[in-house]
Parts: C-alpha cells; sequence; structure tokens
C-alpha cells in the first residue's frame, strides 16, 4: 500500500488555512500539518484583532472563502446570528471566526478524517532529505513533509532610512504597528504614525479608543488617505483588460472613471485584470508603477468602509488626528521621546516634531534580508528563495512555485500562497485574490505529489 503523503502548510492566517482547506477536499489526498505560532488558527494578522472598530474593507458579500459558493460568508453570517446584509462591512474578529469555524468543519468530515494535524508551533527552518522536507520547530521538534507551502503573511514594515541608529532602539519607537498594545501607548502627548495609508487608519483607531487624550500626527510624502466605500456602492463597471504602459493603462483608467456615474464602479471593474495586466508589464514598467502610481492605486483600491472613514473624520475635525505631506529627513531620540525633523509639502523651512511614541505604519515590506525571520533567513540562506525583482516578497511562478537563486524552480514541492507572492501576482492581497490563488496552489501542490510517487526515486 502507498504511503499517504504529508503537506505541511506554514502560516494559518486566511492563505494557509484556504490552501489547506483545498487540499483536504482531495479525495484520497494528502495529510497536512499546518503549523501556526499564534495562539489561535484561522486569524493571523488581519483577523486576530478583537476590536469592535476594525471593519473588513471588504463588503461582506465579497468575503467568501470560497469562490464557487459565493453566498458561503453570508451564510455563514445568518447561520451565527450576525445582522448583515450583503453590502455591510463585518468586523474583522468575525471574520477570524468564520475561518477557525471552517476549520472546524473541515477537520470533522468524513474525507479529511485523521488527515488535518494542527502544530502550534513556529517553524524555524527547512532541510532537504531526500526527496522530502525536514520541518524544524522552534520548540526543537521536527517532521517529515513531501511538500511545503509558505503562507506566511506579510514581511514587517521597512524600518524607514531617516531613523538614527540610536532613535530605532528607543523604547519611543514601535516597529511593528500588529504587535503594539494600544494601553502601553503614552497617557497623553504627541504620538507620530510613519504613513497614512489602511495600517495607520488601523492604528489609529486603536489608540483613541485606549488613550482618547493622544494627539496624533500622521506623516507621508503624499499625505494621501485611503478613499471611503460608499454605503451603498455602484455595480462593477465590466471593463476590458487596460493595454500599454504605466501612463496608458492610467489615462485610460481617468477617462472611465470620467465617463462612469462613479471612479469606484470603474476601479472595481478593471480589478479582474489587474494580475494580467502585472504580469503583461517588463520589470522596468512594474517599477515605474511602484515608483509613481502606486499611492494613488492603493488608496482609490483599497477603501476604508464607510462607519470607519466616519471614524477617521470626527479624528480629524476634533484635532486629535492631523494628517500632512512631508518629506522626513531624520528621526533622533530626544529627552526619553523621539524627534521628527521634517519639511511639509512646499514649504522650505525645516520643521521638528517631538513624540512621545513614532509607530512605523508604512505597510507591509518586501526585504527578506532584514525581515528578522529565522525561517525567512534560512531559506534564503540555503538558495531555496530568493526576492522577487521589485523586492515585494518571494519570486514564484504562475504555478506558486517558489524560485531558488539560481532563479530557477528547482524543487518542484516547494510553494508559496498570499501577499508574500506579490511580486508574481501584484493583486493577491485580499481575499478575493487569495481565495483563487489558494486552490489553484493546492492543485499544483497535489499534482506535484502525484509526479513525486510515479518518480523512480518512489518506487
Ligand atoms: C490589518 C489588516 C486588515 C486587512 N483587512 C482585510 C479585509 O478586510 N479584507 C480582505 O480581503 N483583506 C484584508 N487584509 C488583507 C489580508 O492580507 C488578507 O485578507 C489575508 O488575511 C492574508 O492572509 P495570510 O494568511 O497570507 O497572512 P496572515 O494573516 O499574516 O497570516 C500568516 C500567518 O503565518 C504565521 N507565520 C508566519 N511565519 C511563521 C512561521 N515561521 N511559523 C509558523 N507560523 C508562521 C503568522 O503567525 C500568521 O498567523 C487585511 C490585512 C491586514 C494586515
Amino acid at each position: 500500500m502507498r504511503r499517504r503523503q504529508t503537506v505541511a502548510v506554514i502560516g494559518a492566517g486566511f492563505s494557509g488555512v484556504l490552501t489547506a482547506l483545498r487540499l483536504l477536499d482531495a479525495p484520497d489526498g494528502p495529510c497536512v500539518r499546518l503549523v501556526e505560532r499564534r495562539a489561535r488558527f484561522g486569524q493571523g494578522a488581519a483577523y486576530s484583532t478583537t476590536s469592535p472598530q476594525h471593519l473588513l474593507n471588504v463588503r461582506a458579500a465579497n468575503m467568501s472563502a470560497l469562490p464557487e459558493q459565493p453566498l458561503h460568508f453570508l451564510d455563514w453570517l445568518e447561520r451565527n446570528g450576525v445582522t448583515s446584509e450583503g453590502r455591510t462591512f463585518v468586523t474583522r474578529a468575525c471574520y477570524g471566526d468564520y475561518l477557525q469555524s471552517m476549520l472546524r468543519a473541515a477537520a470533522e468530515t468524513a474525507r479529511a478524517a485523521g488527515r488535518l494535524m494542527l502544530e502550534a508551533d513556529g517553524v524555524t527552518a527547512l532541510h532537504r532529505r531526500g526527496e522530502r522536507w525536514r520541518v524544524e520547530l522552534a520548540m526543537g521538534r521536527g517532521f517529515e513533509a513531501d511538500a511545503v507551502v509558505l503562507a506566511l503573511g506579510n514581511l514587517p514594515p521597512h524600518p524607514p532610512a531617516t531613523l538614527d541608529p540610536d532613535a530605532a532602539h528607543s523604547p519611543a519607537y514601535a516597529a511593528e504597528p500588529w504587535t503594539l498594545d494600544p494601553e502601553q501607548a503614552p497617557e497623553n502627548g504627541q504620538v507620530v504614525l510613519l504613513g497614512t495609508g489602511l495600517t495607520m487608519v488601523d492604528v489609529a483607531l486603536s489608540l483613541s479608543q485606549a488613550r482618547p487624550d493622544l494627539q496624533m500626527l500622521a506623516l507621508s510624502r503624499r499625505g494621501l488617505l485611503p478613499r471611503r466605500h460608499l454605503g451603498s456602492g455602484p455595480a462593477p463597471e465590466p471593463m476590458d483588460k487596460l493595454d500599454g504602459s504605466v501612463t496608458q493603462a492610467l489615462c485610460q483608467l481617468r477617462a472611465a472613471a470620467g465617463a462612469a456615474d462613479d471612479w469606484r464602479a470603474v476601479v472595481d471593474g478593471v480589478r479582474p485584470h489587474v494580475q494580467a495586466i502585472w504580469r503583461d508589464w517588463p520589470q522596468a514598467e512594474r517599477r515605474r508603477f511602484l515608483r509613481h502610481a502606486r499611492p494613488w492605486w492603493d488608496i482609490h483600491r483599497h477603501r476604508l468602509a464607510p462607519p470607519v472613514a466616519e471614524r477617521i473624520d470626527h479624528l480629524t475635525a476634533s484635532g486629535a488626528l492631523r494628517t500632512a505631506a512631508g518629506r522626513i529627513a531624520r528621526i533622533t531620540p530626544a529627552d526619553g521621546g523621539l524627534e521628527i525633523h521634517w519639511n511639509a509639502r512646499g514649504e522650505t523651512e525645516p520643521r521638528r516634531t517631538r513624540a512621545a511614541l513614532v509607530i512605523n505604519c508604512t505597510g507591509p515590506g518586501g526585504d527578506l534580508g532584514g525581515s528578522g525571520e529565522p525561517l525567512v533567513a534560512d531559506l534564503v540562506r540555503q538558495g531555496l528563495i530568493r526576492a522577487d525583482a521589485c523586492r515585494l516578497g518571494v519570486d514564484v511562478d504562475s504555478d506558486s512555485r517558489l524560485v531558488g537563486d539560481g532563479g530557477a524552480c528547482d524543487h518542484p514541492t516547494l510553494f508559496a500562497v498570499g501577499p508574500i507572492t506579490r511580486g508574481a501576482f501584484w493583486e493577491v492581497t485580499a481575499v478575493p485574490d487569495i481565495r483563487v490563488q489558494a486552490a489553484e496552489c493546492a492543485r499544483s501542490v497535489i499534482g506535484a505529489l502525484d509526479a513525486l510517487q510515479l518518480s523512480p526515486a518512489a518506487s
């Protein structure tokens, strides 16, 4: 009898859970060992928040984890007594509960019986053992797997180049917004938030709730805030794929937005084509997009739920939150806090702003070398992964197979899913795209396992 093969899925946020569920869907498919270092499986960075102010930024109607069952999440909400209709934005905590319930339900099916193992630990290294992988765990144990899927989520934000080394080690600097406990923030004084995007919005909401007397200044190069969803948004405008350079694509987008009743319908209409547009662009064009157009694209594409936008309006109107456009020259230690030396946009006179706390809210980074993640550092050291050409994460092929430092997929049983693969797909940071990638990746994994069974080494 054939040995049942094992797939290690590392990370149990949305990407890892969905890949695991798809692998379990396959009759006679492999065993899945899902490894997660957080206390709870199925939450990841996005859905582990317990704050009622942290809402999904995608309508409930578009958050089904299963694209072939578009009502799956709405039905779950109804069954669980959450008042909702398709256009509402429910809490992110609620979405974490949904994912956990899917994991529980899958484990109880006859098909998956005995095939799902949850490992509450961190993976620190992978080693090749013949045709298999040895997965090393932080607690000192390990296990062998036939294939491995990295579902590690976003890499931590890049530290600002303007941060003095002493400031970087100061307790007044928070490098990781997601691990910050707002209750540890100063009672009053000023907090400077580096960045004005969705991460900043999240942090501002949490801080204002825990510390109502804090003054917050959010700084970014352009000072652009994410736009908002409409309460009842327009249906996406069916769009053709945009062709040509970044400039030509943006011109087509602007023209379509000008002719539409609402620009949101155009942005949502082009979204199904974004991966293909990105794929068609040569590297130089992708870099041009990242340099010049990304901030504009991000604020229109990743929008705020209306109640969140109202809360931000309120904080702004009350003076608790100010946003500014400017260029930071240096961040230095000063009197137990930090001092930001910066130039506001359009001003020549430099400014100095004191902060009791500076929080890096610049969003996900892409620096594999500097990520501080032992597993990532180990894989880089072994040449099993490399950065993609735009340095947004790891390099993968169109089947989500990892590309090694020699530029080839040397190991057909090593995969990655989720936002860490943005370099290859760009639009793979939110549920509507990751759910598709996870299903496709699971199919590729099963294909690779089948090929392994047939290889001479297996017989
Ligand atoms: C704050 C926030 C809000 C968001 N809101 C939305 C939204 O409303 N709608 C939407 O569609 N998308 C949203 N997103 C996008 C989000 O990226 C995706 O929806 C999705 O959650 C990404 O899941 P992931 O599993 O790839 O990453 P993560 O959720 O980050 O999960 C990765 C998991 O891997 C674990 N891990 C990492 N390394 C190891 C290791 N070495 N060993 C073991 N475990 C490891 C981590 O602990 C983590 O739990 C949001 C993202 C963030 C950050």
